[in-house]
Formats: structure tokens, C-alpha cells, sequence
């Protein structure tokens, strides 16, 4: 079964997927709780009263109690257990760590979790928690010679109906980590896990497991699923979830359960330590701390172990809505508040020195998220959006007069609009923004809690003058609205002039608007894109006089063929379906009347970013067919449905850009090179390449045959 996993929505490395088993879908990022079939603290009904479509039990245990074995060799795992819903076991590596020795080979334990059916299954790893690199690659060698037996004997294979799970190990020595993706990638595993991580946990070496799945996350294919073995605490969810985890089994609710600890998403408390229950689930509404404390030890041991599960699926949920809304690194903030080894991990993914996680943020972290940017923290400066954009700006600015006038942001709301100079603003967290584009995102509506100039932001802005002067920039003036400050900052600057309403030139409306439309293209798809229109209208919203809509005024007899006339007919096959009246002459209505203009770009209030319309999309087309410039090419079996408006799937993508991130948007040609649709990338280029399985783009436009 190698393809089991698609993505839904992303954030950072982390995604909300389907893993599809024989026993349905699993949404993740999945808490997995280990259930011990011998005494289980929680009954199997109460994890389907929690929402739970996955747990896991114990392959070793079951197959060492001769009477469980019986059972479930006869009525198979799921009737044994009763659970019409998917079961993940270990093999036995645990109980091998504790004990040094299992009474079951490998082949035994893989061909015994395959005959009760098991929906996912674990070879034989070693886990390893000591010792020199070379001891440590010997076991790395030892599970890796598991794994090709389990091929070569016909288990782990391409069509398996079970799920198979290869362990990596080598935490947390990168040259081991890398050695073992490496080999276990060879043999077809449909899902990889990372093990021999307890001893970190219980030390609180967070850092060092982060550190690990960095590497791991770097080398792994994307498509598969990564599981995360004995993964402790729900304050810990956001940051595994947020370096790529999208499974993660754990007992601790149980085990904290005896101890009577209480967990909570920050932090865990003794009950004894508690005079009222931070929660709303329905353990802790009906009961006070002191009467479960009055109870017998298994009564309450069962109720804290439901509330701590209440509290894990509750955790996922938050993570789950967080990703859809692009907020995950927030909230992995938000829990490193509550623990200074979160902390800890957190600053480190952020280290702008740290180029390993730099590299792995850059690749899969969105171009776009749905909500403005809220900084709280320093490491927060180093966001890989907040980096991108400091970045890409060099390039992407438009440059259009050799005159310039670097403002501070109170200053840039007083200069006018129409000025014949470009505004640059400075600011605290993106160092430079220009005027026209401080629409866009992630500089739109972004929040923080800084205000002046820094140092960073102003050895940013003197490289910056240093390059515009390179591109041709010849008077460079400082502005503030208080004279000596406007002074102080070019002094820094080195800048001899500030900006005292000296004679810049004046721009017409139109020109400005032009500038604009051309400044946010260049913005978002890049050098060059700024061609594509030389007349420009700007729609703006009556509400919140933003723009909203921008039309070109520059339409070409070639464009009114292949563009406009189908796009009207459409539009009128449409109505007539409806049963809407159809305009008499709809060219003339549509298109002559409305004074010679269309639709080119609507301005998502969501993802501040420029939605392309089909004419966008035809001149996009025009400029960059050869480049593929966000641009992917389907191959002939999807181009009908493609063009049809259905759903671009990644099996069907045969070329790419490799610069697209998820939320771009992006152009789709078929093998021709034929412009057939258009949407919205839901995965980034390095998913599309590795997915077979699953949606790549969001269809918004498909073009008809012609
Ligand atoms: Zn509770």
C-alpha cells in the first residue's frame, strides 16, 4: 500500500492529511493513544466517544498471551477487539528496550500482525539509546537487514494491504538519521517512523528530537506519513505537528493518570495542586478536584485518563483549525510559554543562522496565509515568511523613478500619493516596504509589538540604497514629519538630503494606478510580470476604499477573440441555464459599453495576493509559457477534467516551477504548452514532485477546447 496519504491544507512542514486504511480515513495530525490489551484504563467505546479513528496496541504482548493470540488469530484484530475502525500495533521494540531480548523474530512478529489484519504494522526495529555513532549504526544495520527481509519475503510490498511503518533511528546524530532515511527508503514503506526518542523525552531534550526531525523532514519523501513513537505531552503537539509529525502514539495519559497527574495543553498539574479544573470537558464539569481525589485510586485513575484524552483530541482540533488558518507557528508560541524546552526549540527553528530548518521552512512553509501577521516575540523577526519576503524584495521591487524617499511609516501617511518619487517605508519587522505594494502579503495588516527603527532594519536599508543606486536610482531623500528626526535617520542612512517638498514630479492618477497594479504583478509572480499591462483600472471597495478589483484598459484585438468573446459566451450559456435573461448584443453590453475594459485581477481580502481572471492568466501565459513560470504541465489523460473545472491532482503533473509554494497561484498548461486552467497551488513544488495521491491545485478557471 506505498500511497496511503494526501494533504489537506498546510502550515510550516506541518499539514492537515487523509491517511486512508482498510478501515477508513484517519484525519491528521492524529494523537494515537496506546491502548495495553491486557488492562486497558480507557475502554475502546470511550476512545469512540472521544472522536479517536486510530489507536494502538501492542503486536508482542498479544502474541505472547496464548489465549488473546487464539482470539484474535481467529476473529482477526478487529473482531477480537471489537473496533470496526482502524488499529496500528508495534512489533515489540519497547518491550525489547526494557527487557533486551524478545522471544519473537522479526518474520514471526511481521507475518503474525499481518494475519490478524492489522491496519498498520511495525517491523522489528531496534530502538537505541545508547553508545558510540559506530555501535549505534550497527543496530541502524540491523533494522535495516529486517527490513529487507520483510521485502524479500513478500510482506512489505507495493500492493500490501497493511500498511507498513519503516523505523528510522540514529537521534541524534544527523550522519546516522541521513544514513537510515537513506536505506529504509529503498524498500516500499508506505509510512516512516521515528523512534528511540523516550530517553529524550524524559530528560526534556526536546532539542535534540526537533534537531532530528529537521534532517529526517529534509530527506524524506513528502508523501509519506511520519509517526512519531512515544511522543509524550499535548503541549508538545503544536511543535511536532509544525516540523512535519502527522502521527504520534503516546501512554502517558494513562501513565499520568496513575500518578494522578492532569494534564492541560500548557502544562501538567497533581490533582492535589488543583482547587478548580481548568477544562470543559465533561470529566471536569461534574466533578470537583477533591471529590475525584475522595474516589477509589482505579475510579479516578479511568476519569483523569478521560479528561487527559479530552484534552489531547481537544489539542489536535486547535492544531487542525490553526493549519487551515495559517496561525500554527503562533500557537507553537503560545505553547512555549508554558515550557522553556518548548521555548528552547522554538528559538532554534527560528535561529536565522540555522540554514537546515531555514531550508526545509523555505520549501514547504505557504506563500499566503489567511490571516495578518502577528508578531509577539524576537524569534518571531525570522518567520520564514517575514525571511522570504526580505528576500524575494531585492528582486521584486519595481523600480519605476530614479527617485526615491525613504519615509518613516508616520511619514509615508503624510507624503501625497501622487508623488513623482517612490515611497519606501521603514519598518521594524520587513525593514523596507514599498508604498505601493503594503498591500500584499504578509506586509498587510501585520502586527507587532515594535516600533522605530532598529539596527537590523537600518543596515537592511543601507544595502537596499546601495542596490537601487546600482539599478539606476539617482536622488535618494529621507522622510519623517518631525525635520531633526528625518535628519538623524539619514545621517545613519548616509544619506545627505531629506525630503523637504522638493520638486519630484507629480504623477497622474492614471499613472499611479498603472504603477500600483504593475508594482503588485512584479510582487507576486515575479520579474517581468509587470509588462504584461500597460492600462490599468482600479476598482475600490465603498466600505474600506481598498482595491478590490483591477481591470486592464489595453485589450488587443487577439485577446477579444481568444479571451473575451469565450469568456462572454460562457458567461451567457450560464444565465441561459439559470434562466436568467441574456443581453441582446452581449459583446456590446459586456465589453464596448463598459468602456473597452475587463477583468484582470480580483484582490483576495483573505490572502492579500492578486487572484488572477482568465485574462490574466492568457498574458501570463503569453510572457512565461517557456520558463513555466508558476506554472505546471498536465499530462493528455487529465487535460478534459482539467479544463472541465475539475481539481488538478498531483499524479497528472509531468513539468513544474519549482519556486511554488502552497497558495500561489499558478498557470496550467497541457503537453502542447496549451494555457488550460488556472488555481490555486493547495502543496508546494517539492510535494508535487513526490505526491501520487491527492489534490495539488485548487481548479478556479478551466479553458475550453478551441
Ligand atoms: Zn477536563
Amino acid at each position: 500500500m506505498p500511497h496511503v496519504f494526501e494533504i489537506v491544507a498546510k502550515d510550516g512542514a506541518g499539514r492537515v492529511g487523509k491517511l486512508h486504511t482498510s478501515h477508513g480515513v484517519v484525519e491528521t495530525p492524529a494523537f494515537v493513544p496506546v491502548i495495553n490489551p491486557h488492562l486497558p484504563v480507557v475502554s475502546l467505546d470511550d476512545l469512540k466517544k472521544l472522536g479517536f479513528d486510530l489507536f494502538i496496541t501492542n503486536a508482542y504482548l498479544i502474541y505472547k498471551d496464548e489465549k488473546l493470540r487464539e482470539l484474535v488469530l481467529r476473529k482477526g484484530i478487529h473482531g477480537a477487539f471489537n473496533w470496526d475502525k482502524a488499529i496500528m500495533t508495534d512489533s515489540g521494540a519497547f518491550q525489547l528496550m526494557v527487557y533486551g531480548d524478545v522471544e519473537v523474530s522479526n518474520l514471526e512478529i511481521i507475518d503474525f500482525q499481518s494475519k490478524i489484519g492489522v491496519d498498520i504494522g511495525v517491523i522489528l526495529d531496534i530502538p537505541i539509546y545508547k553508545g558510540s555513532i559506530d555501535y549505534r549504526k550497527r543496530f541502524i544495520d540491523e533494522t535495516i537487514r529486517r527490513a529487507k527481509e520483510a521485502y524479500e519475503a513478500g510482506y512489505v510490498t507495493e500492493d500490501s494491504k497493511t500498511i507498513w511503518v519503516g523505523p528510522i533511528h540514529g537521534v541524534p546524530y544527523p550522519s546516522l538519521l541521513e544514513y537510515s532515511v537513506e536505506h529504509m527508503t529503498k524498500y516500499p514503506f508506505s509510512m516512516y517512523a521515528v523512534g528511540s526518542i523516550v530517553p529524550l523525552m524524559e530528560s526534556y531534550q526536546l532539542i535534540q528530537l526537533i534537531k532530528s526531525a529537521v534532517i529526517v523532514k529534509s530527506r524524506l519523501p513528502t508523501n509519506y506519513p511520519v509517526h512519531l513513537f512515544g511522543a509524550g505531552h499535548p503541549a508538545m503537539f503544536a511543535l511536532f505537528v509544525l516540523v512535519g509529525f502527522d502521527t504520534f502514539d503516546s501512554a502517558a495519559y494513562a501513565l499520568y493518570a496513575k500518578d494522578n497527574r492532569y494534564l492541560t495543553p500548557y502544562g501538567t498539574y497533581h490533582l492535589k495542586e488543583l482547587r478548580y479544573f481548568p477544562c470543559d470537558c465533561p470529566i471536569c464539569t461534574t466533578y470537583t478536584p477533591q471529590e475525584l481525589l475522595s474516589m477509589d485510586s482505579m475510579h479516578r485513575q479511568h476519569l483523569l485518563a478521560m479528561h487527559n484524552l479530552y484534552v489531547a483530541q481537544a489539542e489536535i482540533r486547535r492544531i487542525k483549525q490553526a493549519i487551515h488558518e495559517g496561525t500554527l507557528w503562533q500557537l507553537v508560541a503560545k505553547r512555549a510559554s508554558s515550557h522553556p524546552e518548548i521555548a528552547r526549540a522554538y528559538k532554534w527553528l527560528l535561529d536565522k543562522r540555522n540554514l537546515r530548518a531555514y531550508n526545509l521552512f523555505e520549501e514547504l512553509e505557504p506563500a499566503f496565509k489567511n490571516r495578518g501577521l502577528m508578531i509577539t516575540r524576537d524569534e518571531e523577526l525570522y518567520l520564514p515568511v517575514v525571511r522570504r519576503y526580505r528576500d524575494r524584495i531585492f528582486e521584486r521591487i519595481l523600480i519605476w523613478s530614479d527617485k526615491v524617499i525613504i519615509s518613516t511609516p508616520e511619514g509615508s501617511n503624510d507624503l501625497p500619493s501622487l508623488l513623482g518619487a517612490q515611497v519606501l517605508i521603514i519598518n521594524p519587522v520587513f525593514y523596507i516596504i514599498p508604498r505601493e505594494i503594503r498591500n500584499a502579503y504578509p506586509l498587510f495588516q501585520h502586527m507587532s509589538p515594535y516600533t522605530g527603527i532598529n539596527e537590523n532594519a537600518l543596515e537592511f536599508v543601507r544595502k537596499f540604497i546601495e542596490y537601487l543606486m546600482e539599478k539606476g536610482v539617482e536622488e535618494i531623500y529621507v522622510y519623517d514629519t518631525r525635520e531633526d528626526n528625518a535628519r538623524k535617520i539619514a545621517e545613519k542612512l548616509g544619506v545627505s538630503e531629506i525630503y523637504e517638498g522638493q520638486d519630484v514630479g507629480i504623477l497622474s492618477q492614471e499613472k499611479e494606478e498603472l504603477l500600483r497594479v504593475k508594482a503588485f504583478l512584479r510582487y507576486q509572480f515575479g520579474p517581468g510580470a509587470e509588462d504584461v499591462i500597460e492600462k490599468a483600472e482600479i476598482e475600490y471597495s465603498p466600505s474600506t476604499g481598498r482595491p478590490r478589483k483591477i481591470f486592464a484598459a489595453d485589450i488587443t484585438q487577439e485577446e477579444i477573440e481568444n479571451v473575451i468573446i469565450p469568456e462572454i459566451e460562457k458567461h451567457v450559456e450560464k444565465r441561459k441555464k439559470l434562466g436568467k435573461p441574456v443581453p441582446e448584443d452581449p459583446f456590446k453590453e459586456m465589453f464596448i459599453e463598459k468602456g473597452r475594459i475587463w477583468l484582470l485581477a480580483a484582490i483576495a481580502p483573505t490572502y492579500f495576493k492578486l487572484v488572477p481572471h482568465p485574462l490574466l492568466a492568457y498574458r501570463m501565459w503569453k510572457k512565461f509559457r517557456d520558463e513555466l513560470r508558476y506554472t505546471v504541465v498536465v499530462n493528455k489523460e487529465a487535460e478534459p477534467f482539467v479544463r472541465a473545472g475539475r481539481t488538478i491532482f498531483s499524479k497528472f503533473i509531468i513539468e513544474l516551477d519549482d519556486n511554488i509554494r502552497a497558495n500561489d497561484e499558478v498557470f496550467v498548461l497541457n503537453e502542447e504548452k496549451d494555457l488550460i486552467a488556472y488555481g490555486r497551488a493547495i502543496i508546494s513544488a517539492r510535494e508535487m514532485r513526490d505526491f501520487k495521491r491527492g489534490a495539488a491545485i485548487e481548479n478556479r478557471w478551466g479553458f475550453r477546447e478551441r
